[in-house]
């Protein structure tokens, strides 16, 4: 049987019919950049999780970097984050000019750890970038509340966490910006690169949307230097046929991660994912294990012999990249992370998996555990 991490094209075919007239009207039309769809997607985004208002850009990585340009963060600053997440988030400070300070995880939740984040802030810091990583809130409150005292700005990277909720809240909309991805391995996936910026205040999409057409406004005149951030209304229009259908894949998800937590459940050398008493709604997007005592790579070339596609996000801890390395951390300061890097493994939980399927990847992994 082979099983891969991911299969979109089963997803592909639920919708087919009716996206592929529209994207032929859009290529009648030949309006490719922003416009109604555009529009129309960032009205049914912003509404889906709860924001005043939203605006569409051309990848999770840009809306990161104009959310920090909108507030004016670049050099001299410091902006505070998780230090396991997807390279991006830190990649969007130091893009703008800033300085990545890094929190370590809990070890538990793979969020940033709340009771180490004071101990970073400086009288530099200007942000805070929680990451709601592999689809679950990291613990908002805490850092919301710091924030508020310290005046800080709090940006959500939930470019992995669409539609996840925190006490019974959409993320993406608590802190001042969230930033979606729909980068095509997230639960709602364009046809290619596409992002958005949710905004807690309706005025701060104004200036983002200024900022995403190289700051210009009105036509020609640049008070601000911006960038070309732009959503393609290609990519409007497939996510505007796949949105209506996101509810049914998370919910699939959600599913295929239950049953791998009970299929797994008190295994020796495996810890299954922990859900927070705080997570009301946990999207799934992956399905992360541990797997202790350097069992990783053994149990990850097993699966692949026998046809189970699985990953490892991430090997490597942000604060130990080599573009990092000015900043001066070892290894051991952010020793959750470090260790992370080196146990978790990604286990195939797109919501068209088969019972069978699951009960495989399930089956073969205790397996290979005997024998790793
Ligand atoms: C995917 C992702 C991003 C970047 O999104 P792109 O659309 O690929 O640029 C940023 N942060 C996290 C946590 C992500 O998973």
């Amino acid at each position: 049987m082979q099983v891969p991490l991911l299969d979109l094209t089963q997803q592909y075919s639920q919708f087919k019919d009716e996206l592929l007239p529209d994207l032929a009207s859009l290529c009648a039309s030949q309006q490719f950049i922003l416009g109604p769809k555009v529009a129309e997607l960032e009205e049914k985004i912003a509404a889906y999780c709860g924001a005043a208002g939203a605006l569409g850009v051309s990848s999770g990585s840009d809306a990161l970097i104009v959310a920090l340009m909108a507030e004016g963060i670049g050099q001299g600053d410091e902006v505070v984050t998780s230090s396991y997440t997807f390279f991006a988030t830190a990649g969007a400070i130091a893009r703008v000019g800033a300085r990545p300070v890094f929190v370590d995880i809990d070890p538990r939740t793979f969020n940033l750890d709340v009771n180490k984040l004071e101990a970073a802030l400086t009288p530099r810091t200007k942000a805070i970038i929680p990451v709601h990583l592999f689809g679950q809130p990291a613990d908002l409150d805490p850092i919301l509340k710091l924030a508020e005292t310290r005046n800080l700005i709090v940006i959500e990277d939930a470019c992995q966490a669409i539609g996840a909720e925190y006490k019974g809240k959409r993320v993406g909309a608590l802190g001042d910006y969230g930033c979606l991805s729909f980068f095509p391995s997230k639960n709602l996936g364009a046809f290619g690169d596409a992002g958005m910026v949710l905004c807690r205040d309706q005025a701060k999409v104004e200036r983002l949307r200024i900022l995403r057409n190289h700051g210009m406004f009105p036509q020609y005149r640049h008070q601000i230097v911006g960038g070309n951030f732009r959503l393609d209304a290609l990519q409007a229009v497939v996510l505007l046929h796949k949105l209506p259908l996101l509810d049914g894949w998370s919910s699939a998800r959600q599913a295929n991660f239950t049953f791998y937590n009970e299929r797994l459940a008190n295994t020796d050398g495996l810890i299954t994912p922990w859900i927070a008493p705080e997570t009301t709604r946990h999207i799934g997007n992956q399905y992360v294990i541990r797997l202790a005592n350097g069992k990783r790579d053994k149990v990850m070339a097993y699966l692949k012999a026998n046809g189970i596609g699985c990953a490892i996000y991430y090997p490597i801890a942000l604060h130990c990249q080599e573009c990092f390395q000015y900043l001066g951390y070892r290894p051991e300061d952010l020793p959750e992370s470090l260790k992370a890097a080196s146990e978790t493994l990604a286990l195939p939980v797109y919501p068209e998996l088969t019972a069978e399927q699951k009960e495989y990847v399930a089956s073969t992994l205790l397996q290979s555990l005997k024998q790793a």
